[in-house]
């Protein structure tokens, strides 16, 4: 039985769980619910089904963040919320859920699931996928989770406490299951279950808390928190796809600073970019790059961007994130002998391939990502009509920006920045004078070096002359 709460963060030592507010108790109202995840809502309720928003949108919404993306659940199975909707359609294998698209807005409905580490028992209860409803890896990891279940089973296999708050499209009220309204009332995530248990069935969780207590300021609880360092390396076991997307979302999500601080902190970084993470530990660094300030300060200005409304694109990201060891590599090419771009090419090539054995980098962004490395080294060679050419690069922008924060860390590229920005913003007229004045710094610096050869000719009719110098 769902008991009514007493107050909203049941702070109240005896109230006990689940708790329900009732609609004229809580914040939570049809106005902060897109229009969309509301039809879908109304929808299922419509047909006899239970219809729930759940997760993010309720939690955000309590903290006083706009919540970004609503998803809904219901004891439709999806094959049945399918057959409701026109405009959906049926997606996943490790979790089986219904897409209902409207425009570019994308509502995930979902179906009450059990947690298939409790389903031995019971199983008449639930309405399962006849057979593969569920499957482990030999690790414990959970491969596929599509045992269904009810609601207060639904609660218990999300991640966190505050993510296991249930709007009901039914009377309006909010159903906190775990003691999620207690958890934000503290400020802290808490993870449903036992820990170990938690992070040995699907390792991703400890990501998702590191990823929360950036975005929300909140306390890891200690319980929670306690073995992350140790099952860290049970990242090893997702698949670099899922990786992938799940980094994008770490450190593109507006908080990337704080975030790749907590990943450090709790050693997950090294499961992600695991060069990256040696490169930072074993202090190297050089005169026209700090790895750790570089990576910084690249995150720092996605992080501006990202809170400012603008986008920031995947590849940018991951070239940031790999830099440090690009150089790194670039530099011992280059000591066995290759010239310069070859040397990089080479280095890009090592650092991708070693890269994708922990994340998947699908070529639509690795390409770019060499692009913008190859540009650092291009950038600088401005004469003729380079600048020109250079301009009108598809990764212009991105390598400029890029160029920009090699500065900012603290790289001296002997103004590089501002000529480029000048050169952007001039006339036409301008930009060639701009050119010829970096030519002539050009010219200016290797006259010495011709002068030398001319002198040692005309010296060369008295011997006794470099003998005695
Ligand atoms: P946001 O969308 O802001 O990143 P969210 O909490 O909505 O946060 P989603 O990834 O959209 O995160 O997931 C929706 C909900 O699904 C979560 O709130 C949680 O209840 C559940 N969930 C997601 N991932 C997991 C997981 N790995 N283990 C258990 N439950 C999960
Ligand atoms: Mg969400």
């Amino acid at each position: 039985m769902v008991r009514k709460a007493t107050s909203l963060f049941g702070s109240d030592e005896s109230q006990q769980l689940p708790l329900e507010i009732p609609r004229d108790d809580h914040s939570f109202s049809r106005k902060n619910i897109s229009p969309n995840a509301l039809k879908v809502l109304y929808r299922l309720h419509e047909a006899g089904f239970d219809a729930y928003l759940v997760g993010g949108c309720i939690r955000d919404h309590l903290i006083g963040i706009e919540p970004k993306d609503f998803d809904v659940v219901t004891n439709a199975t999806p094959e049945e919320a399918h057959a409701l909707f026109s405009n959906s359609r049926l997606i996943g294998r490790r979790f089986k859920l219904v897409h209902v698209t409207y425009g570019r807005e994308i509502i995930e409905v979902s179906t009450f699931r059990a947690n298939s580490a409790a389903q031995a028992e019971d199983t008449d209860k639930r309405q399962s996928l006849k057979g593969k409803d569920t499957a482990r890896s030999s690790h414990g990891i959970i491969l596929r989770d599509n045992v269904y279940g009810s609601i207060e089973e639904d609660a218990e296999r999300r991640d966190f406490t505050f993510n296991a708050l249930y709007y009901n499209i039914a009377d309006f009220s909010i159903n906190d299951y775990c003691g999620g309204l207690e958890d934000i009332d503290k400020r802290q995530i808490r993870i449903i279950g036992d820990p170990r248990q938690r992070y040995q069935e699907d390792p991703v969780r400890m990501l998702r808390a590191v990823r929360f207590a950036a975005k929300l300021n909140f306390d890891i609880e200690a319980n929670t928190a306690a073995p992350i360092k140790e099952m860290a390396h049970l990242l090893d076991h997702i698949p670099p796809a899922r990786l992938f997307e799940e980094v994008l979302k770490l450190l593109g999500s507006g908080y990337g600073v704080k975030t790749f601080q907590l990943l450090r902190e709790y050693g997950l970084f090294k499961y992600l970019f695991p060069d990256t993470d040696a490169l930072l530990n074993s202090g190297w660094q050089r005169k026209d790059i700090t790895p750790d300030a570089f990576i910084l300060q690249g995150l720092s200005n996605t992080d501006t961007r990202i809170q400012g409304g603008k986008s920031t694109a995947p590849y940018f990201l991951y070239a940031i994130l790999m830099w440090p060891s690009v150089a790194l590599r670039h530099e011992e090419f280059s000591k066995q002998g290759l010239p310069e771009l070859p040397a990089l090419h080479q280095a890009a090539t090592m650092v991708l391939d070693n890269q994708v054995a922990s994340t998947a980098i699908p070529r639509r962004f690795s390409t770019p990502m060499r692009e913008i490395w190859d540009l650092q080294f291009r950038l600088p060679k401005r004469y003729g009509k380079r600048a020109f050419t250079l301009l009108h690069h598809p990764r212009f922008r991105a390598a400029f920006d890029f160029l920009l924060i090699r500065e900012q860390s603290g790289t001296d590229l002997g103004g590089l920045g501002t000529w480029w920005t000048e050169f952007q913003e001039a006339p036409d007229n301008q930009q060639r004078d701009l050119v010829n004045q970096a030519d002539g710094r050009k010219n200016e610096a290797s006259k010495p070096k011709r002068r030398r050869p001319r002198r040692r000719k005309s010296n060369a009719k008295r011997p006794s002359d470099s003998q005695e110098s």
